[in-house]
């Protein structure tokens, strides 16, 4: 199948100059997005996956799916002052200033293989900081898959020595 027929590039959106990949089109196809999601379930399973782990809020619906379908467990990653209990967090970078990442104490058992999952890997800061959370909360991070790279952010350099898979790359 080709996925990249369900993404619609949208120009100058949030701002000028960026042509946004909106993967609304393809959750919104019954058959795009259950493909998406089995090739995402067929890499778990290979790498005897224990939990699902994804930052907001795109994560989740990449992740959510797939964790059923294992029927395995899924933790949220979210921004400060969204998850009810303890925490740990992580500070990092945006284009202009820093945010803050948190993902409950408890989320993770020291030693469980973990899958990270987001929409679409930029410039991998997102991913670098949830990489952080899960490996401090004692997770090992035995895959990260995404439906989208762009290529030309060259996100996959901060993502050096992990399992990475991409289902689409522009
Ligand atoms: P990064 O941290 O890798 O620079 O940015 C990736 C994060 O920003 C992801 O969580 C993703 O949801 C969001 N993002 C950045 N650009 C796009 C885009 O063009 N399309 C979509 N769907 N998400 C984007």
């Amino acid at each position: 199948m080709d996925l990249k027929q369900h993404v619609a590039i949208v120009d100058g959106w949030p701002k000028p100059g960026i042509k946004f990949k909106d993967i609304t089109p393809l959750m919104n196809d019954g058959e795009a997005y259950r493909y998406a999601t089995d090739k995402i379930v067929e890499y778990a399973r290979e790498r005897e996956i224990d939990l699902i782990v994804g930052p907001e809020a795109r994560g989740f619906i990449i992740g959510c799916p797939v964790a059923y379908s294992l029927g395995v467990g899924f933790a949220p990653v979210r921004k400060e002052g969204k998850l009810p209990r303890e925490t740990v967090k992580v500070e990092y970078g945006l284009e202009y200033g820093t945010d803050i990442l948190t993902i409950h104490k408890d989320a993770i058992k020291p030693g469980q293989r973990v899958l990270i999952t987001d929409d679409l890997l930029a410039t991998g800061g997102t991913i670098e900081a949830t990489i952080k959370l899960v490996e401090e909360l004692g997770g090992v991070v035995a895959g990260i898959a995404f439906l989208i790279e762009l290529t030309y952010l060259d996100g996959k350099t901060k993502l050096d020595g992990y399992d990475v898979l991409t289902l689409m790359q522009y």
